[in-house]
């Protein structure tokens, strides 16, 4: 545990069920949706209207920043990405967790899609076996600056100061926040290559797997997709972050099934 960060216990952890007759449960984040990502955007559109998945996850950062439900102007990105939301659930249930990036997403905006809204992290009961699911934010205890700014702006006196804000202020807050956020990154990873950025601390993970009574933790947010065991028994499933506008393209879905956890590349097709 870091000095003056802890991590948040974790008490009656928020638990979903899959149903009985799904044979394909889905997970992806970390897609960074932008005006300035539209192959990415096209990418994803094109993977919620032909997957054979029942069900989808969203685990976090769909959006690269999102400055409030009102943003969605007639034609404008918020817009857009809200039709697709709608479209894919109405095709099958879709449940989105919110990352980093896009906390400000509303729980009403959520509703008026069918989109249902998850707690982080939350236990998915799949058939009998239980599947911890977080963004993987929280626990990145090293990056105790981002800890201390993640604990002031998820606050609700934070949230709704900033949604009482005009949207061109907002706007401009939040290319502020991102600056300064891209700054502060390369202060502190100045010039690492991402293997060496801040990680989900593994005894914090292994703590919440335990409080969730789950050998089976599926998170993103570190864009290091892969698979590792955190401690005998206990495994974690980092998905990937997608970005098919700028090299080296990469779109993955990870797949749970009865049989176990298998990565879809989903631009190999
Ligand atoms: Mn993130």
């Amino acid at each position: 545990m870091t000095a003056g960060v802890g991590l948040r216990p974790l008490a009656n952890v928020y638990e979903c069920r899959a149903e009985a007759q799904w044979r394909r449960v889905e997970f992806i984040s970390d897609l960074h949706l932008s005006d300035a990502t539209p192959a990415t955007f096209e990418a994803w559109a094109h993977y919620l209207r032909t997957t054979q998945a029942d069900a989808v996850f969203v685990l976090g950062d769909l959006f690269e920043v999102w400055i409030g439900d009102d943003a969605r102007s007639p034609g404008s990105f918020a817009q857009r990405a809200a039709d697709v939301l709608q479209e894919a659930a109405s095709l099958r249930p879709i449940s989105f967790m919110a990352g980093n990036r896009d906390f400000l997403v509303g729980a009403s905006m959520l509703r008026e899609c069918g989109v249902v809204a998850l707690p982080d992290p939350t236990v998915l009961d799949a058939w009998g076996q239980r599947v911890l699911l977080s963004h993987g934010d929280e626990l990145c205890l090293a990056d105790t600056a981002y800890q201390q700014f993640r604990s002031e702006v998820r606050s609700d006196a934070w949230r709704l100061a900033f949604l009482a804000r005009p949207l061109a202020e907002r706007e401009r807050i939040a290319r502020t926040m991102r600056d300064a956020s891209e700054a502060a990154k390369r202060a502190r990873f100045g010039g690492k290559p991402v293997a060496e950025w801040a990680d989900v601390d593994a005894a914090a993970a292994v703590s919440w797997m335990h409080a969730a009574g789950s050998r089976t933790l599926i998170h993103g947010h570190t864009h290091r997709p892969g698979s590792e065991v955190l401690a005998p028994g206990h495994t974690r499933h980092v998905l990937s972050d997608w970005d098919v506008d700028t090299p080296p393209q990469r779109a993955e879905a990870l797949r749970l099934t009865r049989d176990g956890i298998t990565r879809i590349d989903l631009l190999d097709s």
